[in-house]
């Protein structure tokens, strides 16, 4: 008697019957293991593009509520304004913001200063 495992399987990818040497064994082969794994990945991606972009940006926003200091990107997605648009108005001095090391940092109520005045 071996004491091998054997079990019939049918491959996950093709379908066909196979021994399996492992319980974990999904696939007949290397090759149908790949295979399989290249298609999940693709569906992966299909539904990942598939996801509306406004339920992330809802997500985001709620983030940066919560926050009290807001990188460049948190306060472009805040505003709806691009980068160079927060980058120059930086620069003009019309949003205060402050450097950490190569992080610009916003303090989110300098943001919401711009429209107090
Ligand atoms: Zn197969």
């Amino acid at each position: 008697m071996s004491s091998k495992i054997e079990i019939t399987k049918v491959c996950q990818h093709c379908g066909n019957d196979f021994i399996a040497k492992t319980t974990v064994t999904k696939f007949c082969n290397q090759k149908c293991a790949a295979k399989n794994y290249k298609q999940r990945k693709k569906t992966e991606k299909l539904n990942e593009v598939k996801t509306p972009t406004i339920q992330k940006t809802d997500f985001n926003l709620a983030q940066i509520n919560d926050k009290e200091y807001l990188s460049i990107a948190d306060t472009c997605q805040l505003l709806g304004a691009s980068r160079m648009t927060i980058y120059r108005n930086i620069k003009n001095g019309t949003i205060k913001a402050a450097k950490l090391g190569k992080r610009t940092i916003i303090k989110k109520s300098n943001i919401e200063k711009l429209f107090t005045s």
